[in-house]
């Protein structure tokens, strides 16, 4: 653990020490000379009464409209990656900023990294968080970081071997195509990798057997948002793989039905929603993150008690429906990856072409998988088209989140 006392404290001191530091956040939003936060905080008394906030009302207050400090005393600014309208600016204070490495640094250790380690970055630089996110938890611990940011695998794979990275922090997707691109270039002998850290997109337990099997690594999920930090709001460890420790002294989670905002117990998956508890500049209360998870109620061997939420199904907004059928995205790489016949590429395509839309689903073997389509539809309920495609031919993302899902509205490519 990076801080065992705060990581392994004894829940009830925790739940102590979270009820004095909402207490504090609410004294400090109901000082301050901000519209938003006056009208936000008028009449709440506990967690529990406080109102919930939209990632679209958060777009209403661009640029600074929640800021909670004075612009000057703010260091840094991030944005949300936009894909949705508008990008989000969020601010941060230099303590901000000594949390966001503290939590990243526990991210980290929770794969396994240790201070002596060599952290290969390939998440983006620059307006998204993962980069200087990872950059900074991985300094903070004393690993030698390479900023090595998205694209060019080749240049990537040689720097993993030449450098010695013993930690590789990515997208899942990215993860796998520079495990090919070493194998290509007879480099996965010469990179001594132990871990992965691997977010900013869900993804499925099949995957994560590709991955460990073909980088010989442990590799985790970390999950976190711009809105919120970034990353490192919540991270597997690799004693307790399958479900995410949440940092709760900092982060504090509730799952609420998306319908009703009712809230729900262990084992029932909804909307994960966050209040941050000790963020300075961008504070937010009931986050409605649109993530679906759940809580896991075992405690984990590793000994840290943080509350557990199990891995993403996939977003709320995201979700497919075709044919009155609600489809998440991740069932169907669950499904593609689960077959050996499958590459670790893969493509979701909608065909709005007919009047009733038909789903299909690229991947990449050396001929048609048998028996995909009957497991697709068992999984799925909905019946499906799959196309093969030769090995190394679907498109591939070098930079930022993989782009699988595309719509077919003619007779073009949909990519
Ligand atoms: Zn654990």
């Amino acid at each position: 653990m990076y801080q065992p006392n705060l990581e392994a404290m004894p829940q009830e001191e925790r739940r102590a020490l979270q009820e004095r530091r909402f207490g504090e956040l609410l004294d400090r939003l109901r000082s301050l000379d901000s519209e938003y936060w006056r009208e936000k905080v008028r009449g709440v008394d506990s967690l529990e009464s406080a109102p919930f906030t939209t990632k679209s009302e958060l777009r209403d207050a661009y640029p600074f409209g929640t800021l909670a400090v004075p612009l000057e005393r703010t260091v840094r600014v991030h944005a949300s990656s936009g894909t949705r309208g508008k990008p989000l600016i969020v601010a941060y204070t230099s303590a901000d900023i000594e949390l966001f490495a503290n939590v990243t640094a526990r991210a980290l250790v929770c794969a396994g990294a240790e201070p002596s380690d060599v952290l290969h970055v390939a998440y983006g630089y620059g307006l998204f968080t993962g980069g200087l996110g990872f950059h900074y938890g991985g300094e903070r611990l004393g690993a030698t970081v390479v900023p090595a940011s998205g694209g060019n695998p080749g240049l990537q794979v040689a720097l993993m071997a030449d450098v010695g990275a013993n930690g590789l922090a990515c997208t899942p997707s990215f993860a796998l195509l520079l495990a090919e691109r070493a194998a290509a270039d007879g480099l996965l002998d010469r990179i001594p990798l132990r871990y992965g850290v691997h977010g900013a997109e869900p993804w499925s337990e099949a995957l994560r057997e590709k991955l460990e099997a073909a980088w010989g690594i442990d590799a985790c999920d970390v999950y976190g948002l711009s809105e919120v930090i970034g990353p490192g709001v919540a991270a597997e460890c690799r004693e307790g793989k399958g479900a995410l420790h949440v940092f709760d002294d900092h982060f504090y989670p509730e799952i609420v039905d998306p319908e009703t905002g009712e809230a729900l117990g262990a084992g029932e998956r909804g909307e994960l929603v966050l209040t941050t508890l000790t963020k300075e500049a961008f504070p937010v209360l009931r986050y409605r993150t649109g993530d679906v998870t759940s809580f896991v109620g075992e405690p984990c061997s590793c000994g840290r008690t943080h509350p557990r939420i199990a891995r993403f199904s996939g977003r709320v907004d995201d979700m497919l429906v075709v044919r009155g059928i609600n489809v998440f995205p991740s069932e169907i790489e669950a499904v593609v990856l689960a077959d050996p016949a499958c590459g670790g590429q893969y493509a979701i395509v909608v065909d709005r072409r007919p009047v009733l839309p038909e789903l299909e689903v690229h991947v990449e073997a050396e001929q048609p998988p048998d028996g995909l389509e009957r497991r697709l539809h068992d999984r799925l309920c909905l019946r499906v088209q799959v196309v093969t495609h030769e090995p190394g031919s679907l498109p591939r993302t070098e930079t930022g989140k993989a782009k699988r899902l595309f719509e077919r509205i003619d007779d073009a490519p949909p990519w």
